[in-house]
C-alpha cells in the first residue's frame, strides 16, 4: 500500500509521554502533577463562565493573562508569552533562536527528554553534555560547548536536582553572547526562579508552566518570561503556526490561578514537606534518593533494578516513571503524591523489597 506519510512524519522519534492506563484504577505518581486542587479562586472562574462568549476567538496574545502573569512575577506583561502548554513555548523556542543546520542547542545528557525530539522536528542540531557521576550539571561544561543557544531545566528532570540563583546567573553572564532557555517547570518547589534577571539579562528566557506548580495540567497553559526582543521572536514564530493557542477558558482560569499565590504557596509547602518526608521513608527501604528540589523524587534501590520496581509497584496498582536508558535504567521517578497516595506507595515498596 502506498506511504502518505512524508519522510520527515515517517523518521520521527516521537516524545513519550508517561502513561495514562485505564485498565484499573492507579496511584498515579508517574507524571508529576499536584496531588492538590487548583486554587478555589480558579475554580470559580471555571464555574461562572459565561459559555456565549466561546462563540468568538480569544485574544490572540493572551493579553489580560499575560498582565495577571506579569503582576504576579513582577515583570511588564511585553515581558511575558502565553503558550498552549510550556511544551509548545519550548517547541517554538526552536525555529525563534536557532537556525536550522546552524551552530545547534546544547543542554544536559540527562534531562527533559523533549528537547532533543524539539530539535530534530526543527532540524537544529544538538551537543548533550553528559551529567558528573552524582547526577549534577557542570554548569561550565556547558559553556565551553560551541551552540547558537543552551536549555537548562532547573530543577533538572527527571534528577530533580536544582542549581542555585547566584550560580545561574553567573551562566547566563557568561553565554551573554547566545540565548539561555532556563525550563522552570519545578520551580515552584524550590523558589529560586530566574525571572528577576530578565531585566539585566537579554538574553535569558525564563519558561514556566501552570501544569505542575498550579495543579492545572488539564488546562494546558505555559508562559514564557524574558526580553521584548525574545517574545517577539517566539511572536512571531507563534503566528505562522497557529495565532490563538490559548482559549477563552484557559486564559479566564489560568489569571484567576497566577493571581492566588498565597493559595499555591501553602499548597506546595505540603509537597515540599511531603517530598523530605518521602525521601528519607525511601531511605529507609534501602534506595539511594538523589536531592530533589522538584514535586518528584529520583531514586535507585541497592538490591531490585529499576524495572523490578517499576513492575512489582504496577502490579501492585501503583504508577511511577522508569527510563530504559543508559545511566538512569536503575532508578525509578517517582511523583510526589498526597500522603494518602504516597503511604500506598511506601506500603507497595515494602512488600516489594521484603
Ligand atoms: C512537565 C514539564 C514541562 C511542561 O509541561 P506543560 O504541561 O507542557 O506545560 C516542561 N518541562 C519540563 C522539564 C517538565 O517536566
Amino acid at each position: 500500500m502506498k506511504n502518505y506519510l512524508s519522510e520527515r512524519a515517517r523518521k520521527l522519534a516521537p516524545y513519550t509521554a508517561g502513561e495514562q492506563p485505564k485498565d484499573r484504577k492507579y496511584v498515579k505518581l508517574n507524571t508529576n502533577e499536584n496531588p492538590y486542587p487548583p486554587s478555589p479562586k480558579a475554580a470559580e472562574v471555571l464555574h461562572s463562565f459565561d459559555a456565549e462568549s466561546l462563540k468568538l476567538y480569544p485574544a490572540p496574545d493572551s493579553s489580560a493573562l499575560c498582565a495577571a502573569i506579569a503582576a504576579a512575577e513582577g515583570v511588564e506583561p511585553e515581558n511575558v508569552f502565553c503558550g498552549n502548554g510550556s511544551d509548545e513555548i519550548l517547541a517554538l523556542c526552536l525555529p525563534a533562536f536557532f537556525d536550522e543546520g546552524g551552530e545547534g542547542a546544547a543542554f544536559a545528557d540527562i534531562t527533559y527528554s523533549f528537547y532533543p525530539v524539539f530539535c530534530r522536528f526543527f532540524g537544529v542540531p544538538y551537543t548533550q553534555i553528559p551529567l558528573e557521576e552524582d547526577f549534577t550539571l557542570d554548569l561550565e561544561k556547558l559553556t565551553r560547548a560551541s551552540a547558537q543557544g543552551v536549555i537548562v531545566a532547573n530543577p533538572n528532570a527527571p534528577t530533580g536536582i536544582g542549581i542555585s540563583l547566584p550560580e545561574i546567573e553567573n551562566f547566563v553572564r557568561e553565554n551573554s553572547g547566545r540565548v539561555v532557555i532556563l525550563d522552570e517547570a519545578y520551580m515552584p518547589f524550590f523558589g529560586q526562579s530566574a525571572v528577576p534577571l530578565i531585566r539585566q539579562y537579554k538574553n535569558l528566557l525564563v519558561v514556566k508552566t501552570f501544569s505542575k506548580g498550579y495543579s492545572l495540567a488539564g488546562m494546558r497553559c505555559g508562559y514564557a518570561v524574558g526580553d521584548v526582543s525574545l517574545i517577539d521572536g517566539l511572536c512571531r514564530c507563534k503566528d505562522c503556526f497557529n495565532s490563538y493557542p490559548v482559549d477563552r477558558v484557559c486564559q479566564a482560569v489560568c489569571a484567576a490561578a497566577v493571581s492566588d499565590g498565597a493559595y499555591y504557596a501553602q499548597k506546595n509547602a505540603l509537597v515540599i514537606s511531603e517530598r523530605e518526608r518521602l525521601s528519607d521513608a525511601l531511605r529507609a527501604l534501602g534506595f539511594q534518593v538523589l536531592p530533589s528540589k522538584s514535586n518528584f523524587v529520583f531514586a535507585r534501590h541497592g538490591r531490585l533494578a529499576g524495572r523490578e520496581v517499576y513492575e512489582g509497584l504496577r502490579a501492585r496498582g501503583v504508577l511511577v516513571r522508569w527510563f530504559d536508558k543508559p545511566r538512569i535504567a536503575d532508578f525509578v521517578r517517582i511523583t510526589v503524591g498526597s500522603p494518602e497516595e504516597n503511604a500506598a506507595l511506601l506500603y507497595a515498596l515494602s512488600e516489594l523489597v521484603r
